[in-house]
């Protein structure tokens, strides 16, 4: 956990524009935005991903998804959309093992 780059976030140790903050997570901005709003939104706490947030905190992922809808509030992309979603695993290109809610919008994303 000592080489994290999102717990040294979390920490303050690491630079990054913070958006939102609270007891339970951290969401800052994307190092390399895929859209014009490309927000990461993370536990505060080290979890390595989806699986493994089973019998941690139960309204960890529901909190989360709140702090998503009131960050794009907050970024004016309410009426115009978003998308949230984590990249779990290799497949779908997991470059950090901390777990990692992307919220992407400001702008028309591709359909998936
Ligand atoms: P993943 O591919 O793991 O779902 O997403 C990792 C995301 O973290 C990528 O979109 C990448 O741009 C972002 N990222 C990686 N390192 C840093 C960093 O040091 N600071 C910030 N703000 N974002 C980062
Ligand atoms: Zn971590």
């Amino acid at each position: 956990m000592g080489k994290c780059i999102f717990c040294g976030i979390v920490n303050g140790g690491v630079d990054c524009k913070i958006v939102y903050e609270d007891e339970k997570v951290t969401a800052f901005k994307d190092i390399n935005p895929a859209a014009r709003v490309h927000v990461l939104i993370i536990p505060r706490e080290h979890i390595e991903g989806i699986k493994q947030a089973h019998g941690k905190d139960p309204g960890l992922i529901g909190h989360i998804m709140r702090a998503a809808a009131d960050i794009a509030e907050e970024e004016n992309i309410t009426n115009t959309g978003y998308r949230v979603l984590v990249n779990s695993g290799p497949d779908a290109g997991q470059a950090i093992n901390h777990l990692h809610f992307h919220l992407l919008g400001g702008e028309k994303l591709k359909a998936i």
